[in-house]
């Protein structure tokens, strides 16, 4: 260990952005032994490791590097999988430079120890050796669980859940199982095999998943409280956030969830009509991405790989206080996206489509409450950026959930989100826990996981609690009964 002196910090080798933008595939190269051990082997085992402290879910981050770093692969699996339900998924994805990299004590000086890189290759390499192995509890205790939403917060809590011995359903309006690491993340970040390979592996272990359920409509909330001796609500948060400016309405302007669903649909080999019409294509399009978050990263770089002739982001604040990952901004200049700071739509321009986007100069005056400087328009800086599709990735809110849900007593926060006890995440509805986007707003994928262990061991008391009541059944356990859904025959 220690050899941050003499071995620099280095990722796995990363394609040509050349090269990359011809396809959608992963743009790093997985890691040989040989680096990945050198590179774990920088580690300078603090006493206070502020790269596990700021890991989400507090993963033992020193202890699987040393492990590493001696070619104890299993031992190294053993432990990084102990507090991650998808450690290959968190090494790909996470933003490790605002949390456990962005940390690292040697990051100062030398450059930090490539932690989620590492941590991929743990992982890889257990699923190479047969070491991944699906849940299989010691026992069934009998009692189920109904989930809802089949992200990864929703998968991680079945895992837990169906370890623990559960029975456990988790339903989901999409047609397929991994929320947003399928629809919404692309392939170039994530393949999707990876998320595929999750999803066996719960099934594997006796769990159901009903897909093209949506709760609310196709079954009601309270069917599945009826079903389960306890809910989980992992429902993420839809509602892309609109800009009410002049031609809004125009042609070719669209939200980045619909642009990314129908890329990533299209890579997984479905039939697009809207993508295969060009309507969601950008193929020969000058494109203009509005919005500095990690969802604008994703469609700016889906452009470039669809063959736009060019591919401009806009946003209102400049680089050092968007809220993107600046690796993900690297990435992007690399692959030839042109960033236009400090810069805000005014108004859409065309006859029926989009011809362009007027924006106008911004600057960055005090800051506002939170701390982050307010922009604020520069009078008479209207200009107009050509553009013959326009994506919106502004953010996403909460869906209305009192409405979809039908059970007022869940309560909502006044951003919208399902109000849910700190600690516990059990929501004011008797059995019913949340986890994920769904209570915190739009966040991360570790989140979303970290939420589900919690909501899992809550559950877990809660169910321990109810069965160990000698007294007869409650009258929520004694309607219990299944439900039976029409399988429909696209799912
Ligand atoms: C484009 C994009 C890029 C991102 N990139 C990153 C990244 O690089 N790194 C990172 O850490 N995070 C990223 N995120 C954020 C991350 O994807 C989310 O924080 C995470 O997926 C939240 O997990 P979740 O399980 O709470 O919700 P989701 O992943 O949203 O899953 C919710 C599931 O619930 C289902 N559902 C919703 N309502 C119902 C209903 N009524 N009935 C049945 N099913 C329902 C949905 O179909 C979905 O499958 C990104 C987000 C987006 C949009
Ligand atoms: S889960 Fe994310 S934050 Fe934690 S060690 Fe892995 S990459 Fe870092």
């Amino acid at each position: 260990m220690l050899r941050f002196l003499d071995v620099e910090s280095m990722r796995p080798d990363k394609r040509d952005s050349g090269v990359r933008v011809a396809d959608f595939r992963e743009i790093y190269d997985d890691f040989r032994h040989q680096r990945a051990s050198e590179q774990a082997a920088r580690c300078s085992q603090c006493g206070v490791p502020f790269c596990q402290v700021h890991c989400p879910l507090q993963n033992n981050i020193p202890d699987w590097l040393m492990l590493t770093a001696a070619g104890r692969m299993e031992e190294a699996y053993a432990l990084a999988s102990a507090t991650n339900n998808m450690p290959e998924v968190c090494g790909r994805i996470c933003p490790q430079d605002r949390l456990c990299e962005g940390n690292c004590v040697i990051e100062k000086g030398f450059g930090a120890v490539t932690i989620g890189s590492v941590e991929n290759y743990i992982t890889e390499t257990a699923f190479a050796n047969g070491w991944v192995r699906p849940p299989a509890p010691p026992f069934e205790r009998g009692q189920s669980v109904g989930v809802i939403g089949a992200g990864p917060g929703g998968m991680a809590a079945a895992e837990e859940l169906r370890r623990k011995g559960y029975r456990v359903e988790v339903y989901d309006r999409y047609d397929r199982t991994g929320g947003l690491l399928i629809y919404g993340i692309p392939n170039f970040k994530l393949e999707k095999d990876v998320v595929e390979r999750r999803t066996r592996l719960l099934e594997d272990g006796g769990i159901v998943f009903h897909r093209n359920v949506e709760v609310g409509s196709d079954i009601a909330f309270a069917e599945v409280r009826a079903a389960h001796d306890a809910v989980l609500i992992a429902t993420g948060v839809y509602a892309a956030r609109e800009i009410a400016v002049p031609g809004v309405g125009l042609g070719n302007i669209v939200p980045a969830m619909t642009y990314l669903t129908a890329s990533n649909r299209k890579g997984l080999g479905d039939a697009v009509p809207a993508f295969e019409s060009g309507a969601l294509d950008a193929a020969g399009k000058r494109v203009v991405v509005i919005g500095g978050g990690d969802t604008a990263m994703d469609c700016v770089r889906t452009a470039v790989r669809q063959g736009a002739v060019s591919v401009k982001c806009l946003y209102r604040r400049d680089r050092e206080n968007m809220p993107g990952s600046m690796r993900e901004v690297r990435h992007a200049e690399e692959e030839g996206v042109e960033f236009v700071w400090l810069a805000a739509p005014e108004a859409f321009v065309g006859d029926s489509e989009v011809r362009g986007v007027r924006a106008v100069r911004m600057r960055l005056g005090a800051p506002d409450a939170a701390g982050r400087s307010a922009p604020e328009p520069v009078e008479g800086s209207s200009h107009v950026v050509d553009a013959d599709l326009a994506v919106l990735a502004l953010g996403f809110d909460p869906e209305d959930f009192l409405a979809m849900f039908g059970e007022p007593e869940l309560g909502l926060t006044r951003w919208g989100t399902i109000v849910a006890d700190f600690q516990s995440l059990a929501t004011r509805c008797e059995g019913v826990f949340a986890a994920g986007d769904v209570v915190r707003g739009a966040s991360l994928v570790v989140w979303a996981i970290r939420d589900a262990r919690v909501a899992s061991a809550s559950i877990h008391a809660y169910l321990q609690d109810q069965s160990a009541q000698t007294a007869p059944p409650s009258p929520r356990r004694r309607k219990a009964r299944p439900i039976v859904i029409e399988e429909n025959e696209d799912a």
